[in-house]
């Protein structure tokens, strides 16, 4: 199997299955957003205890790829300080801007998936939609 196959089936099966999708009740981060370009649609829901994403849940509708990566991420972030949280959502934008060396990218894992969209620049934005919301929702919390 092609490396690029390997990646396209990374994401159709994360798109066909996505991990961490739903609602909590009580979240201490909710937003959503839009990408007007492909009408993609995420809903981010975060936990935060003690400096950590206690549980990251996302609902969501449009293409594969922006929805394969909100799914990647929340398996990425489940857990994780959010310091670190913030740090890899830094270092996948910059993986999509190109700007990233491949021993930046390794512990992004299943994540470099992604990366191949950087091909189709109108596809980038799919692919940060669930980064932005991350960020924008996570902004002065700590
Ligand atoms: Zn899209």
């Amino acid at each position: 199997m092609s490396l690029e196959s390997l990646y396209q089936e990374i994401i159709m099966e994360h798109f066909k299955a996505p991990r961490n999708r739903g609602e909590i009740t009580t979240p201490d981060v909710s937003i959503s957003m839009n990408n007007p370009f492909c009408g993609d649609e995420i809903t981010l829901h975060l936990s935060l205890q003690n400096g950590r994403i206690a549980d990251v849940k996302f609902r969501g509708r449009g293409c594969a790829i922006s929805q394969a990566s909100a799914s990647l991420m929340t398996e990425l972030f489940k857990g994780l300080p959010l310091a670190n949280a913030s740090t890899f959502a830094s270092t996948f934008k910059k993986m999509m801007r190109g700007e990233a060396k491949s021993n930046e990218t390794e512990p992004l894992g299943d994540l470099v998936a992604l990366e191949g969209v950087r091909k189709f620049p109108v596809r980038v934005k799919c692919a940060l939609l669930a980064w932005s919301a991350f960020e924008e929702g996570v902004k002065g919390k700590k």
